[in-house]
């Protein structure tokens, strides 16, 4: 047993709570208790604001090492895509363990500690498979192991080249869906690590082998995801062959459920949007990502009237800046409908927990509440972006101007991954540094 007093916790409420006792057992919240004004001697002290572990939906973590390359250059997000390609084709299991590993935990350090990592650099050059055919899934989940944070291995089944292919796409094909679930059934789960599949998109995954994909997940009850269009001209070459929609394919496929999340969305059709309102799905918003790739504003308003759950990812780790993700949501789409106030800071704080958690498949997390994962972050107050807000406006303060910088401590499942802005294993900086220059072009 484990205790952890915080100065103020937000427990789902308006506003924070005072004094927020959190007994943890195993990797569980077993007692909350509120207005407890002093710590007990042996409970480890919280200061400042307590929210419960942030979940990153969605993330290409060996992207982490194209921060700055891509930036500035003309073109759209099919010539940034081409880097990315040059950047997969130059990966192996030793740089995506290494890389994954300083990505995941700079993640750690901006208070993520669930990360969805929707993998689909699967095989060696050419597509050759490794002697262990999930050599790659095999260190992303080592890595996130080794940067102790929760991962959800999002294995996305990608048959196609698709618009403009590459012959870096080899790296990322089985042989069809059949050979990709046969795969995808090796990978284990453990205490901090569970399994996810996804049809990488529709350009990627043709119909019929989208519904075997989609199938698999529901058979198992496990999280399904896909990219659904982030782009203008994905849509216009699905309708083109198949004259109908991304999202309508998907559901035509049977993909679509309350364990599906659409990426992106950033061009849905109103049509789209009732379909994945109708199925209670999520939609995963990468708005620092969905920025920098010139990609458009989410309809993330429509997609919640709808019925969706929104969450939030990182995506490409352009920034890993989780606050920032979620004010995006509502400061986008201001700019983009002249209308405040479409989302509040609570609201954002749940996409970016608990619902973030839950698309993951793992609802019983994002949350501080008896029975929950003990996954905590603890934000400082007193540092020179919140100090001064008083406790009422404190969750808008948090999302609306607070940074990962803020973040002091972060626990998951009762223990402490960073403490006072330390990393407890590694040293982030010198992993960055180190994994990014051996896969430099
Ligand atoms: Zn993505």
């Amino acid at each position: 047993m484990s205790t952890f007093w915080c100065e103020l916790a937000w427990l789902d409420g308006p506003t924070p709570d005072p004094g927020v006792l959190i007994e943890v057992a195993g990797e569980r919240i077993e007692r909350v208790a509120t207005d407890v004004s002093a710590p007990p001697p042996d409970a480890s002290r919280l200061d400042g604001l307590v929210i419960p572990g942030l979940a990153n939906a969605h993330s290409h973590a060996f992207q982490r090492a194209l921060r700055g390359r891509t930036h500035g250059s003309e073109g759209s997000f099919w010539t940034w895509r081409e880097q990315m390609y040059a950047l997969a084709g130059a990966l192996d299991p030793d740089s995506m363990l290494a890389l994954a590993r300083a990505a995941f935990a700079e993640m750690a350090l901006a208070g993520v500690t669930l990360v969805g990592e929707f993998h689909y650099v699967h095989h060696g050059p050419g597509g050759a498979p490794y002697s262990a055919p999930n050599a790659m899934g095999e260190s992303v989940i080592g890595a996130a192991s080794e940067a102790g944070v929760r991962l959800t291995l999002v294995d996305a089944c990608y048959l196609d080249g698709g618009l403009e292919p590459s012959p870096v796409q080899e790296r990322f094909f089985d042989a069809d869906a059949e050979a990709w679930a046969a795969r995808v059934d090796q990978l284990g789960t453990g205490p901090l690590h569970r399994i996810g599949a996804a049809i990488h998109s529709i350009r990627a995954v043709q119909p019929e082998s989208a519904a075997v994909v989609a199938a698999w997940a529901q058979r198992r009850s496990l999280p399904l995801h896909s990219h659904v269009s982030e782009q203008p001209a994905e849509n216009e070459a699905c309708r083109e062959v198949y004259g109908a929609t991304p999202t309508a394919m998907l559901h035509y496929e049977g993909a679509l459920s309350d364990r599906f999340t659409a990426v992106h969305g950033t061009h849905l059709s109103q049509a789209d949007i009732a379909l994945l309102g109708g199925a209670r799905a999520y939609c995963c918003l990468c708005p620092t990502t969905e920025r920098d790739l010139a990609d458009g504003i989410g309809p993330a308003r429509r997609l919640r009237d709808a019925g969706c759950s929104l969450t939030l990812g990182s995506d490409s780790n352009a920034v890993i800046e989780p606050f920032e993700e979620a004010r995006a949501v509502e400061l986008d789409e201001r700019l983009a409908s002249g209308v405040r106030g479409r989302h509040g800071a609570a609201e954002l704080l749940r996409a970016a927990t608990a619902s973030g958690y839950a698309c993951l498949g793992w609802s019983e997390g994002g949350a501080i509440r008896e029975g929950a994962l003990a996954d905590l972050v603890a934000v400082r107050i007193d540092g020179v972006r919140l100090a001064g807000t008083p406790v009422e406006d404190l969750l808008g303060a948090l999302v609306f101007a607070g940074a990962a910088a803020d973040v002091s401590d972060v626990i998951v499942g009762g223990r402490f991954v960073v403490r006072d802005g330390e990393h407890a294993s590694l040293d982030v900086p010198r992993e960055l540094a180190e994994a990014i220059a051996a896969v430099a072009p």
